[in-house]
């Protein structure tokens, strides 16, 4: 019995999605089953229908947009975010990074090359300090190993929590979003910027992190989650 498989006997791995033993020698987080079902977000990158861009119609300009997953809530894949999101997983996160790039080498090699620097959604130094570590950032250091991007870790900021929204009116949600994130001056050979979040729903996080890039920077812009949600 080789190590890793005695490993498996000791301390025995479940799947993430269904719960069911898996042999971590050969499947990693999911179960054969729940990996070959994964609800795989299958739009080309730069489709005029590819809903990720639609999202931001009106809003800003989104170059190419993509995903590994869509998301709904409630479904047992939402697991995987939870997980990566609140439970300490940030080899989760990894792993479903690198499988995003490898499905995006498979089909838009040509159209990926021309991103010159990729930028994960930051958090405020003290949710940092507090969870050990920024989910998207573990995100694309999993795109890094798949597809070699190139990381800029430093130059955007979230400088301060959004704060309870509940009470805030529709114009006050908007004005605080815009000023949670600040970004410096990217390097001159920096023409085309990917953002890269976990989650994408409404799109107003990234939207607040476009426009911040945009303040110091004349760049295209793309946008990049491991899950999309439907609405
Ligand atoms: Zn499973």
């Amino acid at each position: 019995m080789k190590f890793k498989d005695w490993l498996d006997v000791v301390f025995p791995r479940y799947c993430l999605v269904c719960g069911k033993s898996v042999f971590e020698a050969y499947e990693n987080f999911l179960c054969i089953a729940c990996f070959a079902n994964l609800p795989l977000f299958i739009f080309s990158i730069e489709a005029a229908n590819n809903p990720i861009i639609k999202t931001f119609w009106g809003r800003c300009e989104v170059r190419y947009g993509g995903a590994l997953l869509v998301y709904q809530s409630g479904s047992p894949y939402s697991q995987l975010f939870k997980e990566i999101k609140y439970r300490d997983r940030p080899d989760l996160g990894r792993y479903l990074g690198y499988s995003l790039g490898l499905q995006m080498r498979k089909r838009h090699a040509a159209a990926l090359a021309e991103i010159d620097v990729w930028i994960p959604v930051p958090m405020t130094r003290k949710k940092l300090a507090s969870r050990g570590y920024n989910q998207a950032v573990c995100i694309a250091e999993g795109i890094q190993s798949s597809l070699g991007i190139s990381l800029e870790l430093n130059a955007l900021e979230r400088i301060k929590d959004r704060g309870s929204q509940t009470r805030k009116s529709r114009i006050e949600r908007w004005l605080n979003a815009k000023s949670v994130y600040v970004c410096a001056p990217l390097a001159a050979h920096v023409k085309h910027v990917a953002i890269i979040d976990d989650v994408l729903t409404t799109g107003a996080t990234i939207e607040a992190c476009i426009e911040a890039v945009r303040m110091k920077n004349d760049v295209k812009i793309s946008v990049f989650a491991l899950g999309y949600t439907e609405s």
